[in-house]
């Protein structure tokens, strides 16, 4: 596999590159390119290095700091309206409310404590916002997401709290072949009825969209290694 390390090609360059990956990829897992969403992950990112993105036509990004968000997106929103703000970070739940607030898409919803955060968030704002459960689908110790017995548990909670589910989250152990976590993943998915998986990222996306990815998260392969 070719990795896009960033190297003297413009962000728009290398968007162009991953939007013709995600299509071969697409076209080899008899999928629709349509079907698959590439969130451009913006973490660590300054304004100035987000903006080519936006110019070529990027609209979804992934952040995975509050904070940060807070900080850095409101201006850009303001010069692209109909951009989608994802959250892919772990949330606290004291920051639920500002969460809520700054993001279209939460992909780390883990535990029963969060979902009540967020459920009271949302009435209180009266923003709902599609979230996807994340899953510590190689049950790593460190590792954010909830465990895949607690699954059912999470589902039912969010139901009663009437926080839309689009579907699943995972982030595979690091150094292994993470083709069976992705397909466990989707197995998950397909029990429960969800829709939606969001996983793969700019070393593993092809793999990803082959096993049914809706949502990819790039990130050093459109702007090169984090500093
Ligand atoms: C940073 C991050 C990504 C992007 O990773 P890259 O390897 O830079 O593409 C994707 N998902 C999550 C949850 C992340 O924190």
């Amino acid at each position: 596999m070719i990795m896009n390390e960033a190297t003297t090609d413009s962000a728009a360059q290398r968007l162009s590159l991953i939007q013709s990956e995600i299509y071969q990829a697409a076209k080899l897992a008899q999928r629709k390119a349509e079907s698959i969403e590439l969130i451009a992950v913006s973490k660590t990112r300054s304004a100035d290095e987000i903006r080519p993105l936006l110019a070529a036509g990027q609209r979804h990004f992934g952040e995975n700091r509050v904070q940060e968000a807070q900080d850095k997106w409101p201006i850009l929103r303001a010069e692209y309206p109909d951009t989608v703000l994802h959250l892919i970070g772990q949330l606290q739940s004291n920051k639920a409310a500002d969460a809520v607030a700054t993001f279209d898409v939460i992909h780390t919803l883990d535990r029963l404590s969060l979902i009540e955060a967020l459920a009271k968030a949302m009435v209180a704002s009266g923003r709902k916002i599609p979230c996807f459960i994340q899953v510590n689908i190689g049950e790593e110790a460190q590792k954010g997401g909830c465990a895949i017995a607690e699954l059912p548990a999470l589902l039912e909670a969010s139901a009663r709290a009437q926080i839309p589910i689009l579907g699943l989250m995972c982030l595979p152990p690091e150094g292994v072949e993470p083709a069976p976590y992705f397909a466990l993943l989707g197995e998950l998915a397909a029990r429960h009825g969800l829709q939606d998986l969001s996983m793969g990222m700019s070393a593993d996306f092809q793999t990803a969209i082959m096993l049914g990815a809706r949502y990819v998260r790039i990130g050093t392969a459109l702007f090169g290694a984090r500093h």
